[in-house]
């Protein structure tokens, strides 16, 4: 196999070996790491069909993770895909209204941050252990919602880890939050921001590469980390699905090995998608990638125009967890896009920083013509929800809906009768007063306890456990915070 050594999306001098680009999570000088080649899927589809998911994880994670030995990766799936989910083969397929709706919410915490959440804490104590890192390392997690609880899940207790999440206090659904304080593990802290993701996620970044704080960290035997899908040790897992959808949709017979299939994704840090990118580059048969966004529409402005603009208005919407104006991963795209130019991505990043745009070339653009993009309003959102429930009888969450109704747009306006996968990243019942009131308005009146019932009266479908669990849980957490004050409250709580 060959070996993949990663890359800083902004200077291409800056090395790290895929265990080591883990355990930093963000490159040194504030690039992301990128392999510094896309391994080319060598299997067969046919074969694929037949393969678990954990089978099919070890086959893709081990060409990206070359520096993990077979015996260390098969160790990190066995312990990470196991009965923490709630259906045996971790993922499935539903079909509904001419459309395959990939299940990815079946984990611990019931959204597809579980896919890869789960398995990260494996990979990086493995990392550490193959790195001789005898630091604690310090997770640092900025979340819109879901990632936080689902990563506090995988590193609770996990010896020789510690992990903080910041989330926008106000910006998270009732489920999420109460998911989030409720978290048990005497090395989890959670701290509530009075600011939005983008806040939150920018001053984790300065803080990631603050040299006064990493100094006051090693001192104390500390180095941080990342659990955001700006780490590879998240994206990579996540490329796994992609290839494990494609063999259902063989095994059922729904397309022969080697036909195309469209993806679509609802996208906020745009980890989600990229990851299907990565899917495509290495030789799935995939056609287009849909990228699909709420009124935080940024990303469909920018595969539309080529240019990105942050600068406009924060929108709370019933899909939090894409209430996102700086996807962190296109930054990852726009370096491939540029055809590998550190320099050139390290310019559009600063723009960014500085100006708050950049625009791309028409070169680039040309590179880019997998995408296709659109966003849903909040109306259409709920109509949704609600038209997909009257036709076929299936409960589906905001952000799926989102993806759902931007596919139904696409298919009418481009004619492409391609099988198309939409990505379902989360439970309804996380979501659930949503989604109750886009079914049945004349409901906004009950209380959320009241709602999980009558959301599993009217979808059939099981009250997962992670639901259970918040109904009598203790409240443990109640930090809150103003941005500014974010890395004093790291210090404070290391006690360092
Ligand atoms: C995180 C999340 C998304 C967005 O995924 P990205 O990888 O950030 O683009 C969509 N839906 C749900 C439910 C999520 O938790």
């Amino acid at each position: 196999m060959e070996n993949i050594i990663y890359n800083s999306t902004r200077s291409a001098k800056i090395t790290a070996t895929a265990s080591q680009a883990i355990l930093q999570g963000l490159a040194p000088d504030g690039g992301l790491y990128v392999p510094g080649k896309i391994p080319a899927y060598t299997g067969s589809l046919e074969q694929l069909a037949q393969q678990t998911y954990q089978e099919t994880a070890l086959e893709i994670m081990s060409l990206f993770l070359t520096d993990f030995t077979q015996e260390e990766l098969k160790h990190c799936i066995d312990s990470a895909y196991d009965s923490k989910f709630d259906i045996p083969e971790i993922t499935r397929l539903h079909e509904a209204g001419g459309a395959w709706y990939l299940e990815l919410f079946h984990g611990a915490t019931i959204a597809f941050k579980d896919m890869a959440l789960s398995i990260l804490p494996h990979l990086m104590t493995t990392a550490a252990k193959k790195n001789h890192v005898t630091d604690e390392i310090v997770i640092l997690t900025a979340t819109s919602g879901d990632t936080g609880k689902a990563a506090m899940a995988g590193f609770a207790d996990v010896p020789g880890t510690k992990i903080i999440v910041f989330y926008p206090k106000g910006g998270v659904s009732v489920v999420q939050e109460k998911q989030m304080l409720t978290q048990r593990g005497a090395n989890v802290h959670v701290v509530g921001i009075k600011g939005n993701f983008d806040d939150a996620q920018s001053a984790v970044k300065r803080i990631f590469s603050d040299d006064a704080m990493k100094e006051r960290m090693a001192k104390g035997g500390m180095r941080f980390s990342s659990a955001n899908s700006i780490n590879i040790g998240r994206l990579v897992p996540q490329i796994v699905y992609y290839f494990y959808a494609y063999g259902q949709m063989v095994k059922a017979g729904e397309v022969k090995a080697g036909d195309p299939v469209n993806f679509t994704v609802p996208t906020g840090n745009f980890g989600n998608i990229l990851a299907a990118y990565y899917a495509k580059q290495m030789g799935l048969p995939c056609a287009k990638l849909i990228c699909a966004s709420n009124e935080n529409r940024v990303l469909v402005d920018f595969f539309r125009e080529g240019r990105y603009d942050r600068r406009r208005e924060f929108i709370l919407t019933s899909s939090p967890s894409m209430d996102i104006l700086i996807s962190s991963n296109l930054e990852r795209l726009v370096y491939q896009a540029a055809e590998e130019d550190a320099e050139a991505t390290r310019a559009y990043m600063q723009q960014l920083s500085e100006d708050g745009s950049y625009e791309i070339t028409d070169l680039m653009r040309v590179g880019l013509k997998d995408f296709w993009s659109d966003y849903a309003s909040e109306e259409q959102t709920a109509q949704e929800i609600r038209r997909l429930y009257d036709q076929a009888g299936y409960v589906i969450d905001p952000h799926t809906a989102v993806a759902s109704e931007v596919y139904r747009r696409y298919r009418e306006e481009t004619g492409d009768a391609t099988k198309t996968v939409i990505d379902s990243t989360a439970s309804p019942y996380k979501f659930l007063r949503s989604v109750v009131t886009a079914i049945q308005p004349e409901l906004t009146g009950m209380s959320d306890f009241e709602l999980i019932d009558e959301l599993h009266r009217i979808s059939g479908v099981e009250i997962p456990q992670a639901i259970e669990d918040i109904r009598t849980a203790p409240q443990l957490h109640s930090t809150v915070t103003e941005v500014a004050d974010m890395p004093a409250e790291v210090l404070r709580w290391l006690g360092i």
